[in-house]
């Protein structure tokens, strides 16, 4: 097992964290599919409000690779197609039928051997039409794999630091050999399949011990594959690789010995705003309402996805396709009156402005920003936090003048898109979406 260590990134001291217990709640009424945080993907629908689906069978293509199947998490009616602006598809909402959920056959079960033996290409077939092959992503775009490259490794992510996912530890139990069915299969799409896991968790570290590659030490993000990657790459080439989060493994490998589409979810429900933080069991695509359960604040936010990578969601929604934790967070309500001169024991803060950074304690986070955008400062904080070395006050320069040279060099392809160099910033300045639309369109270019 090789050690790999981040120096820099930050840990995020929220109060909310999931009680050790799971609960499993009843099957939810509505599923939905979320073409629109889908990243590169143009949707071609393949079904109308009104149509019957059963569990699998298919919702969308991809228009611009159409081999990449979208399938449905639910069996019944298709219940509502949601647009946003300028006709973006936002939300397939499936409602379930409540006895008797049709499934479709997606070919026919394989175990371990059969899996070793099963031509590259024909496993690689199986998985799109299976509609899990989205879930295998490429780095540095974070885009869907392509079936027709070889890539050079493929990082599975046991990634749990960023506040609150799930631990590797919940949804590995009882699940370790249909895991290492999943290994098998990667290992006939790639060379070489690197696991990396959080040494802080020593326990499911030693526990696991056969499974896993590299042990990673270091705060947020150190156990998120681009950053693994870019502590362990030796050659420009390895840029490629590409990642599977764990429990996304266990849906494909799920698909591999049943035959039938995945949509059993492990989610995290936390955060401060949470009445009840858990872990909850459920359905792919389940609805935000039913998995939040009790809150424990007048006015919540949802977080779909987490407390820094995730995306504002609608109450009435759903969860999307990647996303299997929800964080609750207050909104601010009355702004404080001379905020910067109280001593604030209560309020998270990297700059040390606050009283609470001589604590270590989790603190109540709400979606408070406390000021508004100012002119950089040139503190240099987000460059101490960047867990790939980029310094992101200078590359958001070269994207604002379109030095397109400029950026790439200084590492903007390396960026993983974490959030923090935004969370640390006192002026406020959106640094990390700001690169995140630089890369989004570099890879258009490219395309
Ligand atoms: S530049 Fe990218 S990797 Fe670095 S802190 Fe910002 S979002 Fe994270
Ligand atoms: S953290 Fe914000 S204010 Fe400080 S150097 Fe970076 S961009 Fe400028």
């Amino acid at each position: 097992m090789i050690s790999v260590r981040t120096a820099k990134g930050y840990d995020l001291p929220i109060q909310g964290a999931p009680l050790e217990t799971s609960q499993t709640i009843a099957l939810p009424a509505t599923v939905a599919v979320l073409p629109e945080h889908i990243p590169f993907v143009r949707p071609r629908l393949a079904v109308a409000e009104g149509d019957r689906v059963a569990v699998g069978d298919l919702l969308f293509t991809d228009k611009t690779n159409p081999r990449f199947r979208f399938l449905s998490p639910g069996g019944g009616r298709v219940d509502a197609i949601h647009y946003g602006p300028r006709r973006v598809l936002r939300e397939i909402v499936i409602r379930r039928d409540a006895e008797n959920e049709p499934v479709t056959s997606l070919g026919r079960p394989l175990d371990g051997d059969a899996i070793d033996r099963y031509p590259r290409a024909e496993l690689v077939a199986h998985l799109l039409a299976g509609g899990v092959w989205p879930l295998l992503r490429a780095l540095p775009y974070r885009d869907i794999a392509d079936p027709e490259q070889v890539p050079p490794a493929i990082f599975v992510s046991l990634d749990h630091r960023e506040p609150f996912q799930v631990p590797p530890a919940r949804y590995l139990e009882n699940n370790r050999a249909l895991f290492e069915l999943g290994l098998r299969a990667l290992k006939r799409l790639s060379p070489t399949v690197h696991v990396h896991a959080d040494a802080a968790d020593r326990a499911f570290c030693e526990a696991h011990q056969e499974l896993i590659t590299h042990r990673v030490q270091g705060r947020y993000p150190a156990d998120d594959p681009g950053v693994v990657l870019f502590q362990v790459r030796r050659s420009p080439e390895e840029n490629t690789a590409w990642f599977i989060d764990g429990q996304d493994l266990l849906l494909m490998a799920q698909l591999l010995q049943s035959g039938a589409y995945p949509t059993a979810r492990l989610f995290a429900v936390a955060g401060t705003g949470a009445a009840a933080p858990r872990y909850v069991a459920s359905r792919m695509g389940a609805p935000i309402k039913d998995l939040a359960g009790e809150i424990g604040c007048r006015d919540p936010r949802y977080l779909v996805g987490g407390v820094l990578r995730g995306y504002t969601g609608d109450p009435e929604g759903h969860m999307g396709l990647y996303e299997t934790a929800l964080a609750v967070l207050p909104e601010p309500g009355d702004v404080d009156f001379l905020t910067l001169f109280r001593p604030g024991p209560n309020k998270p803060t990297y700059s040390r402005t606050f009283l609470s950074a001589l604590r270590r304690a989790p603190l109540p986070m709400t979606t408070n920003v406390n000021g508004g955008r100012r002119a950089c400062i040139a503190c240099g904080y987000c460059a101490d936090v960047c867990p790939v070395d980029i310094w992101p006050q200078m590359t958001l320069k070269s994207i604002l003048a379109e030095e397109v040279e400029e950026y790439l060099a200084q590492g903007l392809l390396d960026c993983v898109e974490c959030g923090l160099c935004t969370y640390v910033c006192p002026s406020k300045i959106e640094l990390a979406a700001t690169l995140q639309a630089a890369k989004h369109a570099h890879r258009k270019e490219q395309a």
